[in-house]
């Protein structure tokens, strides 16, 4: 299965109307509030059509599974699936023929962790939260998270399946890395689930890139650029071409319109529209967001047509798709 492949229910989401929101000035109708009213359900949302992904987190939020653990649950399924060339097993490797993964999570106390320019490790949201929660630390690079990783029993893999090798070594023949990039070759499994105790956390799990530069790190595992949550308010996840959202802080950027008083509809927007004008309108590489708030709202944005989303709640897995902030 190619990621681009329909599998859930496609559904245009209404939530994500072509707004441009007004951006609050610092004094202006801001509320730092707590919340509002409980949510109904437990409730899990995940990047692009990754239906069994969303299936597995909502399934474990549906059993009283803590947010959390539901996320990095659904981050696992795309990093065991080999089809699925941008996460994990299978994923695309650098230019040098490496494939290196990034991950991160966030729980609903504020902490986090972070692993970056993981090889041969499969699981690599897992051990973000075990960077989390065993470690001093927030974040393990390369070698270093390698080594911990298997001093805690994760086991060796080989990233590169015969597949993505193929793929690299025709790449090799022209070796032409594009700075811009096609929105084919990139696609971040971000997970956010709102559990049975309102509980908000979130995972993101990602190979990067294709071909990317040796050493090349993009958002997925800086906290509050590919994640953030803020458990008073809600969360947001990011994917696309890392280095604008790194530019802009997007997640961090939402949660705290959010708390503003922006629906995440609202905070999405205003995200995607800071890349925007700072590029103009002939942006030719795709960033999307996607973001939920305590009281079970669902906002995203993307720049181009092409992005969608999972959703669940009350039973019923979706896929969205997304309205391209962008009229070309
Ligand atoms: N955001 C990821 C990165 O830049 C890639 C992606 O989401 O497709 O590494």
């Amino acid at each position: 299965m190619k990621r681009r492949s329909f599998i859930g229910k496609t559904l245009v989401g209404s939530v994500a109307a072509l707004v441009t929101p007004k951006v609050l000035s610092a004094n202006e109708n801001r509320s730092f509030s707590k919340i509002h009213t409980p949510p109904k359900g437990p409730i899990s949302i995940c990047t692009w059509n990754f239906t069994t992904a969303n299936a597995a987190a909502a399934k474990a939020l549906e059993s009283g599974t803590d947010a959390l653990t539901a996320a990095i649950k659904a981050a696992e399924v795309e990093e065991l699936n080999a089809q699925n060339t941008t996460v994990g097993l299978g994923g695309a490797p650098d230019r040098e023929g490496t494939v290196t993964l990034d991950a991160s999570v966030m729980d609903h106390t504020g902490n986090c962790g972070s692993v970056v320019a993981v090889e041969n490790i499969v699981h690599v949201a897992a051990l973000a939260r075990d960077v989390m929660e065993k470690t001093p630390h927030v974040m393990l690079a390369g070698k270093g998270a390698e080594a911990y990783a298997k001093s805690l029993g994760y086991k060796h893999t080989d990233l590169l399946t015969a597949e993505s090798k193929k793929e690299w070594e025709e790449w090799t023949k022209e070796s032409q890395y594009k700075p811009i990039i096609n929105i084919e070759n990139h696609d971040t499994i971000g997970t956010l689930c709102l559990d049975k105790n309102g509980n908000i956390g979130g995972a993101c799990s990602t190979s990067g890139l294709s071909y990317k530069m040796k050493g090349r790190v993009g958002d997925s595992p800086i906290i509050g650029s590919g994640l953030f949550i803020d458990n008073t308010i809600g969360g947001a996840v990011a994917t696309g071409m890392g280095e604008e959202v790194v530019k802009t802080v997007g997640s961090f950027l939402i949660v705290e319109l959010m708390r503003q008083g922006h629906s995440p509809q609202e905070a999405c927007d205003e995200a995607i529209h800071r890349i925007v004008e700072k590029q103009g309108d002939t942006i030719d590489f795709q960033v999307a967001y996607i973001a939920l708030d305590k009281q079970g709202r669902v906002g995203s944005s993307c720049i181009h047509k092409g992005f969608t989303y999972m959703h669940y709640e009350n039973g019923e897995n979706q896929n969205f798709e997304v309205k391209k902030y962008l009229h070309s």
